[in-house]
């Protein structure tokens, strides 16, 4: 296939390259990022997508996105499909879907989860919106770069799945280092700790497989002083998202706004920048309740 990509910042890059490493014709532009080995770079946002059959879209935000859009769907063929992997509101993500099908092209919104290192490896997981016809076009681009990539629903569906998703990370996390901080203050080992939890009803991916504990459980950000892996910034940018969404329609969402509360506090106005999200915990060692 022919495949224009935008945005080659930590997970476009790795991505394109894996589109190009197997086979496929990929010009890509970014404002600022070069292009990774196999793509071709393009002078343009414009003839990057020009006479592709599918555009691909890596950007920080909603507003960039929509940006982009403007500029890129009327430079798109006929019948292209336009998919936007970025993560960005639900509202974004419909309007943009919404441009591109009314000029006569598919439309896709499809966040990932699986972060750089599933991005390198080719292990993303994506959660798509759109159409079954555009969900097909771009379906062996999804084999390539991922191992899994699931059709919610129609536009918006994508996006919605993935902050949910990470609206139950963000608050499953905080509570378990604040578990994790309570059981020291109890007097509890904590590889103990992991040993019941992780074998009892308290298990979760952030415990089982992401244990904010430094030497406990499978090999995670802790092991490393904490550095990303998933950077407690975006845990903060995908909270706010998810909150977004729910003021939108009404959803009452305790648990996600306090995560977004702590990680908000986390990230602007204590050390947690730059750090990953499961550095909560030694936030959590070092203060009591007050
Ligand atoms: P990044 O900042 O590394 O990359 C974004 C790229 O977009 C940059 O290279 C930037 O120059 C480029 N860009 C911005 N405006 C542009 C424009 N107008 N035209 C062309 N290029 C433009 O960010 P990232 O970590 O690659 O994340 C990209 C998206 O993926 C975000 O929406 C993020 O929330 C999501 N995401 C990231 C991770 C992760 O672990 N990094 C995991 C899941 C999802």
């Amino acid at each position: 296939m022919k495949i224009g990509f935008i945005g080659l910042g930590n997970m476009g890059a790795p991505m394109a390259a894996n589109l190009a490493q197997a086979g496929h014709k990929v010009a890509g532009f970014d404002l600022t990022a070069s292009c990774p080995e196999g793509v071709t770079a393009a002078q343009s946002a414009e003839a990057a997508v020009a006479g592709a059959d599918v555009v691909l879209t890596m950007l920080p935000n909603g507003a960039i996105l929509r940006e982009v859009a403007g500029t890129i769907i009327p430079a798109m063929a006929a019948g292209a499909v336009l998919c936007d992997c970025s993560t960005v509101d639900v509202e974004s993500a419909r309007a943009v879907a919404e441009q591109a099908e009314a000029a006569g092209l598919g439309a896709l919104d499809a966040p990932v989860s699986g972060g750089v290192g599933g991005a390198g490896a080719g292990t993303l997981t994506f959660m798509v919106g759109g159409s079954d016809a555009a969900f097909a076009t771009v379906q062996p681009l999804f084999a390539i770069m991922g191992q899994k990539a699931v059709h919610c629903g129609s536009a918006g569906a994508g996006q919605a799945a993935k902050i949910c998703n990470n609206m139950i990370l963000g608050a499953t996390m905080a509570v378990t280092c604040e578990a994790f901080a309570l059981a020291d203050k109890l007097g509890l080992d904590r590889a103990r700790m992991f040993d019941v939890v992780s074998t009892s009803s308290g298990y979760s991916w952030s415990m089982n497989a992401y244990c904010p504990a430094p030497g406990i459980g499978p090999q995670s950000p802790s092991d490393n002083d904490y550095r990303p892996g998933f950077a407690a910034e975006l845990m903060l940018k995908d909270l706010r998202l998810s909150q977004i969404a729910a003021e939108a329609v009404d959803a009452d969402t305790p648990m996600g706004a306090r995560a977004l509360a702590l990680y908000t506090a986390f990230v602007e106005d204590e050390d947690g920048r730059g750090r990953d999200f499961s550095a909560l915990l030694p936030r959590f060692s070092s203060r009591g309740r007050g």
